[in-house]
């Protein structure tokens, strides 16, 4: 554990109820400062929403706003939002106004200054020091300040996500399988390319879907995300969250193909 590590664990927890003084606008002195020189990460849900708030593909967004950190022993790369290249690494999005993106922003920005722990307590992560909304005479509740961030959403995309990021079996995954690691990209993060792969190879012919669901797939990307984790649970885990069509499944056991085999 690293000091500032050690530091963040020895700050005061916050429960949901409790209060914490914090104010950010125009008038504070480091206005927009803190969204320069830091690491954010993005879960699909952050992709999903900056994407269709600037019009653009999933592609085209992870190509021009994002890089992907991967170790070797990691299935999942983690997706970090770029700065700009400059000395100031600036976020892309921040004016002197501040956020170009403020309705569609990241989990990461919503919940600042608050850092929230696997046991779901609280602690600000904002340093007094060069976060001066700290110091101003507001205090909100923490329930109430995740409610008006607008945290919810991204909280139960979050969470979904999360039961395969840390599902005991992924460890025991090959890692060095690029087709696995490019079709978790894929069904999480890369959602049009994701819709292009579900309408336009033998997919739909394999699982048992009804037909307004196929057709709310096609529009809706909140589905298409959610149906992408579970078809890589299905995948991945053997977990029963799709159905594959009973003709299918005749076929495959003529063949002696399992349930989650050959998935695409
Ligand atoms: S997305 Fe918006 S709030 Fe987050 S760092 Fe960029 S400008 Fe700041």
């Amino acid at each position: 554990m690293d000091e500032k590590q050690k530091n963040q664990k020895d700050k005061p927890k916050l429960g949901m109820k409790d209060h914490f003084r914090f104010d950010c606008h125009p008038g504070v002195a480091c206005f927009t400062k803190c969204c320069s020189d830091i690491n954010i990460f993005l879960g699909p849900y952050d992709v999903l929403r900056l994407k269709n708030r600037l019009g653009i593909s999933s592609s085209e967004f992870l190509d021009k706003h994002t890089y992907l950190l991967s170790t070797q022993n990691q299935i999942i790369p983690v997706v970090v939002l770029k700065m700009s290249d400059d000395e100031n690494k600036m976020c892309h999005f921040v004016t002197d106004e501040g956020c170009q993106v403020y309705e569609d922003r990241p989990w990461p920005c919503r919940m600042y200054p608050l850092d929230m722990d696997e046991d779901e307590k609280f602690s600000v992560l904002a340093d007094p020091e060069t976060c001066f909304g700290l110091q101003e005479n507001k205090e909100t509740q923490v329930i109430e300040w995740l409610e008006d961030q607008g945290i919810m959403d991204y909280q139960r995309a979050y969470n979904y996500f999360n039961e395969i990021a840390s599902h005991p079996k992924i460890k025991e995954m090959d890692v060095t399988n690029q087709q696995i690691k490019s079709m978790i990209i894929m069904a999480t993060y890369n959602l049009d390319k994701f819709r292009e792969f579900v309408f336009g190879s033998s997919f739909l012919d394999i699982f048992d879907l009804e037909a307004d669901f196929i057709e709310q797939l096609r529009v809706d990307d909140t589905e298409l995300l959610r149906f992408g984790l579970d078809w890589i649970k299905f995948g991945l885990f053997g977990e029963k969250t799709l159905k594959i069509k009973p003709e299918v499944l005749e076929a495959r056991s003529k063949q002696g193909l399992g349930a989650g085999q050959d998935i695409s």
